[in-house]
């Protein structure tokens, strides 16, 4: 055990995001010191769904908070990728078969509210006497001497610590010093996302259970159940056309109509939930090598954001924290080396993520002849196919 490190200065960690809540769980657990900073006014989350694979729940557990994660999710018990033009199935995968709880361990697929992940998370640290949690402080810099790191706020203010860890999420300052020319990928797709109460549903809408999911040319519409069906989670992902930028373009919206004039009533239905004025820029981070200065480090989706192919960005994000605090408790207290190892042990897994859900955007946005072979492939694939295809991601890691 680290008792350098756990005896000297706190570990300071920038970012309330599930990155930086989840590793300053996973430390405190461990015996670590930490104050950690958020730029918002409030330590919280975007009020819409995220999914979680099977991968997660044993580092749920390594947090002990598996129970009440597991409690507030919604079990899906399938994922479907559907033509949207055709409604032909493309995928399937059933996520409470036989075929599932072998190959996964009985670990349960999980779809919670963004909110009520963080209201574990922060529960769980509050009861941590040493996990210091701190609202309205943007950390724009850092500075590194022989006794350790010095994280400077925007006014100016210093905070000492043994170490930093940078989980200042995609578009993160931090990485910026580390990797100056870096910058987010935008991918030229935007999200909109909304949640409807269910009883306000029409019957096509309540009638799936499970995660749905309508691909078409350009746009895949989402949606599956949170709050124990209390709610339908919808995001619509759209690529943004040339010369139609602003939410407020006429254009805009007759673009939507255009797409939706053209897929099955189920997608139809789902598409007019939502509120065109709102959406989020959709982008990724190249893999980049060099996670570490010294004393600092990137976490979550500062170090290998993703697109959301897998839906893994947040799950990998908890992998790390659960792994760091492994490393960290286990180390002889010379922290470098330790984020050194931190990166080896992570990269490879999180770079193939990255990469993979590129190529598996491609094959949902694709059209004519790429969508026909992506539609040929797809549909003479099995489920287990799929399953062996999501074995190095969705098989637990193991901590040792
Ligand atoms: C549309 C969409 C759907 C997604 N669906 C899924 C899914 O189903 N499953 C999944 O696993 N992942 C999903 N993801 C990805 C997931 O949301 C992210 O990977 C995850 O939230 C990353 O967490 P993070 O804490 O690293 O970053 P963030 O959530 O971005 O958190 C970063 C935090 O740092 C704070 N911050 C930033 N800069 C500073 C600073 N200088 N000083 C102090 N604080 C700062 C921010 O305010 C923020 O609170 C999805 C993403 C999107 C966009």
């Amino acid at each position: 055990m680290s008792t350098d490190l756990k005896n000297s200065k706190p570990i300071v960690i920038v970012g309330g995001g599930v990155a930086g809540l989840s590793a300053a769980l996973a430390l405190g657990l461990k015996g670590f010191s930490v104050q950690l900073f958020e730029q918002a006014d409030q330590i919280g989350a975007i009020g819409y769904g995220v999914q979680m694979g099977p991968n997660v729940v044993p580092m749920l557990r390594a947090l002990g908070i598996e129970k009440d994660v597991v409690g507030a999710s919604y079990l899906p018990s399938e994922i479907d990728l559907l033509d949207a033009y055709t409604a032909q199935t493309l995928t399937h995968l059933p996520l409470k078969s036989a075929l599932y709880m072998e190959r996964y361990q009985g670990l349960p697929y999980l779809a919670i509210h963004r909110v009520d992940l963080h209201e574990v998370l922060l529960k769980a640290c509050a009861k941590l006497p040493h996990v210091n949690l701190n609202q309205s402080t943007t950390v724009v810099d850092y500075a590194q001497d022989r006794d350790g790191v010095v994280a400077i706020s925007a006014e100016g203010k210093e905070f000492r610590a043994s170490a930093l860890i940078a989980a200042d999420g995609l578009r993160s300052k931090l990485r910026g010093k580390l990797h100056p020319c870096d910058v987010p990928k935008e991918s030229g797709y935007v999200a909109h996302r909304c949640l409807v109460p269910m009883s306000e549903l029409p019957e096509p809408l309540r009638a799936r259970a499970g995660v749905s999911m309508w691909t078409g040319r350009g746009f895949h519409v989402i949606y599956y159940p949170l709050r124990h069906s209390s709610v339908l989670n919808i995001v619509l992902v759209v690529k943004l056309p040339s010369g139609v930028q602003e939410v407020s373009d006429r254009a805009y919206a007759d673009y939507i109509e255009g797409i939706k004039s053209q897929v099955v009533p189920q997608a139809q239905l789902a598409m007019g939930y939502m509120d065109l004025k709102r959406r989020w820029a959709i982008a990724d981070r190249e893999p980049v090598r060099g996670w570490s200065d010294k004393r600092v480090t990137l976490l979550g989706d500062s170090a290998h954001a993703t697109l959301q192919s897998f839906a893994q960005g947040a799950c990998m994000a908890i992998e790390d924290s659960v792994v760091l605090a492994h490393l960290m408790h286990n180390s002889l207290g010379d922290i470098e080396s330790v984020f050194k190892e931190f990166e080896k042990k992570r990269f490879l897994r999180t770079a193939r993520v990255q990469l993979q859900s590129r190529s598996l955007w491609e094959d949902f946005h694709c059209e004519a002849h790429m969508a026909s072979v992506r539609t040929a492939r797809f549909t003479e694939q099995s489920s287990e196919d799929f399953f062996r295809c999501l074995d190095w991601l969705w098989t637990p890691i193991a901590l040792t």
